[in-house]
């Protein structure tokens, strides 16, 4: 392999002004001269040693996640990042390789074979460790009635059944009612990042973490993410008589390009 001179600019984003030296050493030295010395040993297998140090410390983090993401762009394929895990998990002891493989599976996911679905995989993961409640599994119930990419992790299925709903930047989903003869409706709690709550003929709310929106049942309304940040909010469904979701028509990118210019300007 030709050699490749790394260049790292991770140090000096994070930590320049704080600790420049630390930011030095690990963009300079770290990723400038040893990382950068694939004449002596391929970036493959650096990526291979690196994952298994981290892994072994139980380091898994986002420094972890940029490492397997790494992995994957130096050639280590899906079979053999599970097999090194696998072989790894021995040694460094099974838990550990349980939380390598909940990050690993995001980054060789079955759909990544382009770029575009590992940056999707990856940023999924990132926005996981913003929040306390799991992003749980594609909403492909639902999906009939969302724009874009939502994840559902149901929360509590008694008492007051309450969700996480997960939404990729610019999802939404279609106009709705919560119908209910009496009591129902719904209420939601911002969980991360920045998304949208619209009844029709208002204007569209912001819903950031810890905004609480009421929908009184028999309302029309959509909710969603911005279009620049992922979101996640706790549905709950407020108890009620003779209650049915009536889904409606969808948010259309004019409509929706026309509210983020409304909110900005
Ligand atoms: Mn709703």
């Amino acid at each position: 392999m030709a050699q490749q001179k790394i260049i790292q600019t991770a140090g000096r984003d994070a930590l320049g002004e704080f600790a420049p030296e630390f930011a030095r050493l690990n963009d300079d030295v770290l990723f400038g001269e040893v990382w950068s010395r694939n004449h002596l040993l391929s970036l493959r297998d650096r990526s291979l040693i690196t994952v298994v140090a981290l892994m072994s410390q139980g380091i898994t983090d986002s420094s972890l996640l940029h490492h397997l993401q790494n992995a994957k762009k130096n050639g280590i394929t899906r079979t053999e990042i599970a097999e090194i895990i696998t072989h790894a998990a021995f040694y460094a002891g099974w838990p550990k390789a349980w939380a390598t493989f909940r990050l690993a599976k995001d980054v060789w996911n079955e759909e990544a074979d382009n770029a575009d679905n590992t940056a999707d995989a990856g940023a999924r993961a990132q926005f996981q460790r913003e929040m306390i409640f799991p992003i749980g599994e594609p909403n492909t119930a639902y999906a009939q009635y969302f724009i874009g990419n939502s994840y559902l992790a149901p929360l509590s299925s008694e008492q007051v059944i309450v969700s996480n709903v997960t939404f990729e930047p610019r999802c939404r989903n279609n106009w709705h009612v919560h119908k209910a003869t009496k009591g129902g409706g719904q209420m939601l709690i911002g969980v991360a990042g920045r998304g949208w709550y619209q009844e029709e003929g208002k204007a569209a709310v912001e819903i950031l973490p810890g905004t609480v929106i009421h929908i009184p049942a028999n309302v029309k309304h959509w909710h969603g993410a911005a279009a620049d940040s992922w979101f996640a909010h706790l549905a709950f469904s407020v108890p009620g008589e003779n209650t049915e979701n009536v889904w409606l028509a969808p948010v259309t990118d004019e409509q929706y390009d026309q509210l983020e210019t409304i909110i900005k300007n």
